[in-house]
């Protein structure tokens, strides 16, 4: 990687704000698990027995300790994140991670010990006004009760958790130990999956082409071990369902997400039902190419012409879109960036990809990322900012524990602050080929995010279900499902190639968690809808979407997005969001047809 040539050389973190050095960050572990202790005795044992006051007296000082906790064991994960070859990094990333694991088995016994309470105690205590900060999250707390078990039981299932990740990190081995000869015009060498999928980003046919038959070619001698991982895991976690007696596999995510079942099933069919978007773009795409047939190496092709843009005029571009939108949150922007809480630089011992975090109350949001210097990298920094400054305004106005939410919830404003970013980049681009590219990235980036994510849950369903009936999730019987589902999708526009049974195996969500997928799309359609209703009346949107930054997770997703216009029990919720959906679709292929 040419690093010096980036824009972004030297834009790294500055960790101060987190800890002066490594000395400290060890004092402070020590510290805190000395206050978790001290916590304990006092507190264990009580909860609930001191009236309302006590248990305001409680959270405030475990909300403290937790917020805390959260700087320290983050610093040292900053550092593994950006500087993993230093070795006093790892020492603490892993000095970190048990302390970590002891200081949250010193508190546990709270949250337990409100989950026990009986409803009566919990109902009075949830009435009182000094509990108002904590009581929404309380009260989802106490909605696992039926399928939380006695604490030996508990005991007993976290005991198999090392036996259980085992899966999961063979898993990851591997496709991180994965490498394929490939040769993409400058000569055969040794590629990882990711370089592989970095070549269908390319205007060259052949090579997306043969990138993506190099892939399944790869994987295909370990999809074997790769499916018996994903079998193992999707066995585990159906037979502890059963021992809790949840009754279906989506539950428990639907649970963490604070949505209902028939709202999830409900979006995704209408999701299905607007498939035909995306053939009607493929069959557009694929003239403009002028390709016959139109494969699935085509789909993420260049359109028009790629714009490079500089870091500085990235950071202007997110700084202005957050500032024209609300001056308060241009000025988190600005502020993140002069302290040095943002860290854009590509460079070797730094991870890939990009995250935010938003530490605690008292130390502004972190954002990683790693800046290349085209369109997509301005996306992820708008993208990464959302989640900042959501953090910011809810860190401002809740309680530690009523700050974060679930995950549907929280990529609706970094899918918003992308989807205002867009419109500023269309805007100041005057070139009609790099238009063209930006608003055909919009429109691919939305199917990736709806339409895929919709295909990977379908997918997932179909495992579970065949896990259950106590089928085997073979190599074979998953590249069935995924197959099947993919052709849902697809139909005739795409053609799939050889080798794409394997596809299922290399797709990180199905391992981490059970239906990850599905977040993306509610996230996604939820923020086109919010782009519809912000172009329909800026003034009145504009608090509305501020308040809802600030609530953070202190009320239930239907509570916090009613106030924006968007009703999840009406069946036709999703309406807008499609229309907005198909405009960006549009857009993109009148910016195309232009050319
Ligand atoms: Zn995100």
């Amino acid at each position: 990687m040419a690093t010096a040539a980036l824009s972004a050389a030297g834009v790294r973190w500055d960790l101060s704000d987190l800890e002066p050095d490594a000395d400290a960050a060890r004092r402070d572990w020590d510290e805190l698990l000395e206050r978790a202790r001290a916590f304990a005795e006092r507190w264990r044992g009580t909860v609930g027995a001191e009236g309302p006051d006590g248990l305001r007296k409680l959270l405030d000082e475990l909300d403290d300790l937790n917020q805390d906790g959260s700087r320290v064991h983050f610093y040292g994960r900053a550092r593994e994140h950006t500087d993993a070859t230093d070795p006093e990094t790892n020492d603490l990333a892993t000095l970190g991670r048990d302390r970590a694991a002891d200081f949250e088995n010193l508190l546990l016994f709270a949250d337990l010990e409100w989950v026990e309470l009986d409803d009566a105690q919990a109902d009075a205590l949830l009435a009182s006004p000094e509990l108002e900060p904590y009581a929404h999250r309380l009260r989802v707390a106490r909605e696992e009760k039926p399928y939380v078990l006695r604490e030996p039981e508990e005991q007993a299932l976290n005991a198999r958790r090392p036996a259980v990740s085992a899966w999961e990190s063979l898993h990851g081995r591997q496709l991180a130990t994965l490498t394929v000869e490939f040769d993409a015009g400058d000569g055969s060498r040794a590629h990882t999956i990711d370089e592989l999928l970095s070549y269908l980003y390319v205007p060259e046919r052949e090579t997306r082409i043969g990138a993506l038959e190099a892939l399944y070619g790869g994987l295909k001698p370990r999809a074997d071990v790769l499916a018996a991982s994903y079998d193992a895991l999707v066995g585990d976690r159906l037979s502890v369902d059963r021992l809790r007696g949840i009754p279906e596999p989506m539950l428990p995510t639907n649970m963490r997400n604070e949505l209902d079942g028939e709202v999830v099933e409900t979006m995704l069919r209408a999701v299905e039902e607007n498939y035909p978007l995306a053939r009607r773009w493929f069959d557009r795409k694929a003239k403009l190419l002028g390709v016959e047939p139109f494969v699935l190496a085509d789909q993420y092709a260049p359109v028009g012409q790629e714009a490079q843009v500089e870091w500085p005029q990235a950071v202007e571009i997110v700084e202005g879109t957050l500032r024209d939108f609300e001056p308060r949150l241009g000025d988190i922007f600005r502020t993140c960036l002069d302290r040095g809480h943002i860290d854009a630089e590509p460079r070797p011992g730094k991870i890939g990809g990009a995250y935010c975090n938003a530490v605690s109350a008292r130390v502004l949001p972190y954002v990683l990322m790693n800046y290349t210097d085209n369109v997509r990298d301005v996306i992820t920094l708008a993208h990464e900012f959302g989640h900042a400054v959501h953090g910011a305004l809810a860190l401002e106005r809740q309680t530690y524990r009523s700050f974060r939410t679930g995950l549907a919830i929280a990529e609706v404003p970094s899918t918003f602050t992308q989807l205002l970013a867009v419109e500023r980049l269309v805007e100041r681009e005057d070139d009609p080929a790099a238009r063209a590219g930006v608003l055909a990235d919009r429109a691919e980036q939305a199917m990736a995010a709806i339409f895929r994510q919709t295909v990977l849950a379908r997918y997932e369903q179909q495992a579970y279900a065949a896990r259950a009936e106590g089928k085997a999730l073979t190599a074979e019987r998953l590249g069935e499902f995924w197959m099947a589902a993919n052709s849902a999708y697809y139909g005739d526009s795409v053609q799939l190639p050889d080798g794409y049974g394997v596809g299922w195996s290399y797709i990180p969500h199905f391992i981490v968690a059970r239906f990850y997928t599905y977040a993306y799309v509610f996230a996604h359609l939820v923020a086109f809808s919010l782009v519809a209703h912000w172009r329909r009346d800026p003034g009145a949107f504009t608090p509305a979407y501020l308040d809802f930054l600030a609530s953070g997770a202190s009320k239930s997703p239907q509570d916090l997005l009613a106030p924006l216009g968007v009703d999840l029990r009406d069946p036709r919720a999703w309406a807008d969001a499609f229309e907005e959906f198909d405009r960006a679709i549009r857009e993109a292929e009148e910016a195309v047809d232009a050319l």
